[in-house]
């Protein structure tokens, strides 16, 4: 094959004039549609002297055109960069700069902030909006809509996604194009993905689980999204039945369980509702199995290695685990500081090896020896156990384990105890600086109803938790803060409560 990529997730859709797209106020655009769409766009950037093996950075709202940029890139053998729009000019300006991109192509009402960056590290600056809009549309309605597809291997990079980089610098995960695709195929696969099924789509398209796991499995399968620009509660409810499937954070769900409209009748025709990016509550699994007669089916990954485990799609999801690990992907549990590979059932670091795992960080040889083996495994950072029956549960991310007084403990041990708590509808656990322990548990508690009783809570902790996993202090919020995958956000809450047990007063 000439490139495996496009002619695998695109090329193989030439002609077809089925529905691949549906976008707002009824318009349908068919496979043929966009492809002539992303030959535009190929051509454009050929015009524009990007070329294969560069890097074209995109920061742009969701939209079709947004999804034929990403086409048109691995068409043209082109490096893909997508950014969150939420993200301000310097924080793209180190993206630009790190990435040495060619070119960037941003929304149309940001075309003078970024100017001056641009400008800074010779980047070509074109604007694409969401309707048919800014200098790059312009350029693409008088080019040819045919393009001769670039050669590439397996081995070639197809894009690079930067870490949300919560903690240090943000890096380049180097993604390949047999990356991509054999998660894509594994995916399609073990999901029973099909051409006739509808997608809803509601997430975002600059992040691993909304452009790869969500788009590449529809082109895989020709079938059809419903592609909405983001998750909007009404809109989503109006779409649902007209939809198969749904892929989501676990805030989409906890959302339509908000709403009485969301039921049995709703969703009866749906064959799957996914979820992943974040972790999935208990009782959420719990509460939508009651309501609508779905299991959720749980997935993990992450930004370098696509997906890694799911749950079965005919067997047992279980709440509170992301399944097995998929076929191809070699899973282990390892002493996060000799790298030993654990006895099953006790936690440790997570580390996964397969045709998934990235090439490395853009760059930065030495964070790629870091976290990525000379075999090939890659540390993810995640804490987890595999059960009895070999589920994968994540118990947090290495960063967030707390050391309290020389003992370990495990941030999701003690959420599970308090999320369980009369009153309380979530809780974050965190560490804080202690002069005697070090770090000291700290449990934020978001209330339901009338609010949680913090003495009987600490009264309960006791007799469940030993004492050094007790927190030394609990908080009411009214929310978690959390970013735009669901993710609740524990750095912002370490910082506000830093100085809860050292400052002075
Ligand atoms: P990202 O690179 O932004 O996709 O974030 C990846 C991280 O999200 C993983 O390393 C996990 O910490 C977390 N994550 C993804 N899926 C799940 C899940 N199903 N349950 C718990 N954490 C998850």
């Amino acid at each position: 094959m000439a490139n495996p990529l496009y002619d695998t997730l695109f090329g193989r859709h030439a002609g077809k004039t089925t529905a691949f797209l549906h976008l707002e106020g009824g318009v349908t655009l068919t496979h043929a549609g966009f492809l002539s769409r992303a030959g535009r766009f190929a051509n454009v950037l050929s015009e524009l002297g990007v070329k294969p093996g560069d890097r074209l950075a995109v920061q742009i709202d969701k939209s079709a055109d947004a999804l034929a940029l990403y086409a048109a890139c691995v068409q043209a053998g082109v490096i893909f960069l997508p950014l969150n729009p939420a993200y301000t000019a310097e924080e793209v300006r180190y993206f630009v700069t790190d990435s040495g991109a060619a070119a960037f192509v941003c929304q149309p009402a940001r075309r003078n902030e970024m100017a001056p960056l641009a400008k800074d590290t010779g980047c070509q600056l074109e604007t694409l909006g969401t309707e048919n809009d800014g200098s790059f549309a312009d350029r693409a309605a008088s080019a040819p809509d045919q393009f001769e597809t670039v050669a590439r291997e397996a081995d070639d990079l197809a894009a690079f996604l930067y870490t949300s980089g919560t903690t240090g610098r943000s890096k380049g995960a180097m993604l390949t194009q047999e990356n991509l695709l054999s998660n894509a195929q594994v995916l399609v696969d073990h999901w029973g993905f099909t051409g006739d099924d509808v997608l809803l789509h509601a997430l975002p398209i600059f992040h691993t689980h909304g452009l790869f796991v969500a788009s590449n499995i529809m082109l895989l399968t020709g079938g059809a999204m419903i592609f909405l620009p983001k998750f909007d509660l009404e809109e989503v409810i109006a779409q649902l039945p007209r939809a198969t499937a749904m892929m989501g954070v676990p805030t989409f769900y906890t959302r339509l369980l908000g709403d009485a409209r969301f039921n049995r009748d709703l969703v009866g025709h749906m064959r799957l509702f996914i979820s992943g990016s974040a972790p999935l509550l208990a009782e959420t699994h719990v509460a939508f199995e009651q309501r609508t007669g779905h299991r959720i089916l749980e997935r993990y990954g992450m930004t370098e290695t696509n997906m890694n485990t799911s749950n079965p799609y005919e067997g047992e999801r279980r709440a509170g685990t992301v399944g097995f690990p998929l076929p191809g992907v070699e899973l282990k549990i390892c002493d996060p500081s000799s790298g030993q590979e654990l006895p099953q059932g006790e936690i440790g670091v997570i580390e996964v090896r397969g045709p998934n795992v990235f090439k490395g960080y853009w760059q930065m040889p030495e964070k790629t020896r870091e976290e990525l083996r000379d075999d090939g495994f890659f540390i993810t950072g995640d804490l987890g156990r595999v059960d009895e029956d070999g589920y994968v549960a994540i118990v947090g991310r290495g960063k967030d384990l707390i050391i309290s007084g020389g003992f370990n403990v495990y941030p999701k041990e003690v959420e599970l105890v308090l999320d369980d708590q009369p009153g309380v509808l979530e809780s974050a656990v965190i560490g804080v600086p202690h002069p005697d322990f070090g770090e000291a548990v700290v449990g934020v508690l978001v209330p339901r109803d009338n609010g949680p009783d913090l003495a009987a809570i600490e009264a309960a902790m006791a007799g469940k938790l030993a004492r050094y996993k007790q927190p030394k202090k609990l908080i009411v919020a009214d929310e978690l803060p959390r970013n735009t995958m669901g993710k609740v956000q524990k750095n912002v809450l370490r910082d506000v409560y830093a100085g809860l047990f050292t400052a002075p007063g």
